[in-house]
């Protein structure tokens, strides 16, 4: 078998002992053991979202648990705002369109994050809006969203601060409770290290409130029903229990690290990156960026499929090409979930000579060298 290094936003690298305890045989998921399982995922989960609401997961990708947001959250006649600076805050609005909710967008344009002034200015002229969708990392621009400042704004309204925190959560800070966000929805494959399959999501009492006057249609998504199953450790369907098990694996791992200490780690990782990025003479895309994703704009003369192709087919690398409009133009590296400096390392070293290789001239090895810089000015 080809070695492979997976450097994308989702899905991400498994730990070991998390493929292991997938191959373990399958569990019924009314089994007590299974009851155990879940209430310990959904323990664990509130370390990571920083809250003491109790985590609802569902069998689904993230966008699940988006759809479930706007179906569980808002009512027929509502007005929203929707922050779209990239795919996934498109997403937020295709979603909410589908549901018959009038939209507001604030489009920004890709590589930005949303001015906090902007979102206060809507919310006066419209105070009838019932909520704000936001991004917490724009996982396709590699733009980090000053959720904070956000919630700064919906908490002292009656508005619902949404956030898709799909990519950042576990890699980019997200005080569920210190900053009072309403809602918060994530998934497994991402900074949670499982194979994909797993949406989670938090809810504060506000935003249960909003729940229980929702009158837009729903089933299997129906969040009371996960919320009230998984308090008993239980569900209303079959789960994948398979994922669960990894899930508790990773959890784990984060939970012995710490959520600040894992925020931190990413924190280095991405500084690296970018550091080295200006090293080789490249810039990164996003004005504000992620400790999720580095997005590097490509010099033009660099096709950016070519390259993308020429990673995986030569090297067995995948880093994550552009979407839409950035198709082409931008290479993304992740340093998300299972990873440390040695990761980073490759990624970069990979990078260069992958550059190099497709004819564009920069300086071998001042990438690597940069990344080494920053590492060595943290303290263990
Ligand atoms: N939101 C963000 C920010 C994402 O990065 C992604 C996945 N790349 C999604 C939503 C969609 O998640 P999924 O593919 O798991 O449905």
């Amino acid at each position: 078998m080809k070695k492979k290094w997976l450097f994308t936003p989702g899905p991400t690298p498994i730990p070991s002992e998390a493929l292991l305890a997938m191959a373990q045989p399958i569990d019924y998921h009314r089994s007590e053991d299974t009851v155990t399982l879940i209430k310990d995922v959904l323990t664990k989960l509130k370390h990571v979202f920083q809250t003491e609401n109790d985590v609802l997961f569902l069998t689904s990708s993230g966008t699940g648990g988006m759809e479930g947001a706007v179906a569980n959250l808002l009512s027929r006649g509502d007005k929203v705002i929707v922050i779209r600076s990239g795919k996934f805050g498109e997403r937020w609005a295709d979603i909410c369109t589908a549901f018959g909710i009038q939209i507001i967008p604030i489009d920004v344009t890709w590589g930005n994050a949303v001015e906090p002034q902007t979102v206060e200015t809507l919310l006066t002229e419209n105070p009838d809006i019932k909520a704000v969708f936001a991004t917490l990392c724009e996982t396709s621009t590699g733009v980090l969203h000053d959720i904070e400042a956000l919630a700064r704004l919906t908490r002292t309204r009656p508005t619902l601060l949404i956030v898709d925190a799909v990519s950042g959560l576990g890699a980019d800070d997200l005080q569920m409770d210190n900053w009072g966000v309403d809602v918060i929805v994530s998934c497994a494959q991402k900074g949670l290290m499982t194979p994909p399959g797993l949406a989670v999501v938090a809810l504060n009492q506000r935003a249960w409130d909003a729940v229980e006057c929702s009158d837009l249609p729903k089933y299997y998504f129906d969040f009371r029903k996960a919320y009230t199953s998984g308090l008993e450790g239980s569900v209303p369907y079959t789960p994948a229990v398979t994922l669960l098990t990894a899930l508790q694996c990773a959890l784990n791992r984060i939970y012995e690290e710490g959520i600040h200490n894992t925020i931190a780690r990413h924190s280095r990782l991405a500084a690296a990156t970018r550091s080295a990025v200006k090293a080789l003479g490249l810039s990164v895309f996003a004005a504000s960026p992620a400790n999720t994703v580095t997005s590097i704009r490509l010099p033009e003369e660099v096709d950016g499929k070519a390259f993308i192709n020429l990673m995986l087919d030569k090297y067995g690398i995948t880093y994550a090409g552009g979407q839409s409009q950035l198709s082409g133009k931008i290479v993304r590296i992740a340093h998300l979930g299972w990873v440390n400096e040695n990761d980073v390392i490759v990624a970069i070293a990979a990078f260069e000579r992958g550059l190099v290789e497709i004819g564009y001239d920069i300086p071998i090895g001042a990438g690597v060298t940069a990344a080494q810089e920053v590492f060595r000015s943290f303290k263990y």
